[in-house]
């Protein structure tokens, strides 16, 4: 029996992890978990699963959660995310907060030795040298939840991975990849929430529209697999069949495929090294599909790709710059404050502006974060 703790559980890769977790209750048992202000379905969840401590953002919806679930231990906030990511009874974190707040309670739970599946890549791009020098130093396994990391991960099984070539990561194109630059100036928040292939949480669908998603993914690859910027290719593949690619040196490519459900790699995330049987899975099925279409990616139509690759060369301060520009950009966006083409104009002046300090500390990060986010907002005013 695998115990977990679970950031996130409200949003979309929380929600379908807590179906995984419904659906093997023989293998898993959710002991903690956060959400944020989604009080309703926070209720669901520990009807559903009766997990020991919650943490939601505000503490007043703490307080009167406590009243109707007696047996459950509530808390909020920052501190609880942390709480929730290190509570004794669990041995896996998985980490499906939005953002970089996800962070801090990263950090905590790899300093228990706790198994980590994670979804928030913003995590690993802010601050991927940390995270990846305390899983080191603590003996800790980090499993990719995110798809392209998935089969990158399963593409690699019995590998030596110093006989990599290159990592290719697909990538749908979002919802405008059939749009000129010129079309993308007119762009709604609506047109931009229609992802062709994939159903996911608002800030991660904008992300793919803008192919900031992928530049993210490139970062997060860099950073959980060593493998340099040089060496890590993204391909446009608009069926979202194949998850991603690895070339070894005598040419051959090994790749996973599947129906585009992110439970595939949620569910591997935590039965690694099993596989179990996927409730009401869709298999793959080719013949149907009939053609699966590549094309090389365009840096000059998808500029924040570029922006993604110059930070991840870059490294240091400028990674966490351009991500929290990206997240506070993004959000005024959804609240329809500016155009779809202003996330990357604002991303690009937040990274020409930034002076970066190489292989920065926790505090200076979280500094970085903070003063970049008021830039941005300041920017609109
Ligand atoms: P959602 O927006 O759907 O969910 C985010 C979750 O985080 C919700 O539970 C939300 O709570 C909670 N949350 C948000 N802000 C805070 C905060 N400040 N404090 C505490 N909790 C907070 O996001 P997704 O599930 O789409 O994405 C989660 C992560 O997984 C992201 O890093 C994303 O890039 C990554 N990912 C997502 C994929 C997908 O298919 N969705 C695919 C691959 C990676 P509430 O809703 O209750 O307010
Ligand atoms: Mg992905």
């Amino acid at each position: 029996m695998k115990k977990i703790s679970l950031l996130g559980a409200t949003g979309s890769i929380g929600i379908q992890t807590v179906d995984i977790l419904l659906n093997n209750q023989d293998n898993f048992q959710l002991v903690a978990l956060s959400s944020g202000k989604n009080i309703e379905k926070t209720r669901e969840i520990i009807s559903q699963l009766n997990p020991e401590l919650v943490s939601v953002q505000e503490e007043q919806d703490a307080i009167e959660l406590s009243k109707e679930f007696p047996r459950t231990s509530f808390t909020f906030g920052a501190k609880g995310l942390v709480e929730v990511a290190t509570h004794p009874g669990s041995t896996v974190l998985v980490n499906a907060v939005l953002g970089s707040v996800g962070l801090e309670s990263t950090l905590a739970a790899i300093r228990m030795g706790k198994t980590i599946a994670i979804a928030n890549k913003e995590t690993l791009v802010t601050a991927g040298h940390l995270v990846m020098a305390e899983a080191k130093k603590y003996n800790v396994t980090i499993l990719p939840v995110d798809s392209e990391h998935s089969a990158i991960f399963q593409s690699m099984n019995g590998e030596n991975p110093k006989q990599i070539e290159r990592l290719i990561l697909t990538a749908s194109g979002g919802s405008f990849r059939d749009k000129t630059r010129e079309e993308l100036k007119n762009v709604t928040v609506k047109d931009a929430l229609n992802h062709p292939n994939w159903s996911m949480g608002a800030k991660i669908t904008i992300d793919s529209a803008t192919m900031m998603n992928k530049g993210l993914e490139v970062i997060e690859a860099h950073v959980l697999f060593g493998m340099p910027f040089e060496k890590i290719d993204v391909l446009l593949h608009k069926e979202s069949i194949i998850h991603s690619l690895v070339e070894y040196h005598d040419t051959s490519v090994i790749a996973q495929l599947g129906t585009p459900d992110m439970r595939v790699p949620i569910q591997y995330a935590l039965s690694y090294p099993d596989r179990f049987p996927l409730k009401s899975g869709t298999r793959l099925d080719l013949a149907k599909i009939g053609q699966l279409r590549f094309q090389e990616v365009d840096f000059e139509r998808f500029r924040a790709l570029k922006l993604a690759y110059d930070a991840g060369r870059a490294g240091g301060t400028l990674l966490t710059a351009m991500n929290a520009a990206n997240e506070a950009a993004v959000g005024l966006f959804l609240q329809g404050k500016i155009t779809f083409l202003q996330i990357e104009e604002m991303i690009e002046q937040i990274m020409i502006n930034h002076h970066n300090t190489l292989l920065p500390d926790l505090e200076t990060i979280l500094y970085v974060d903070n003063e970049t986010r008021k830039s941005v907002e300041s920017m609109v005013k």
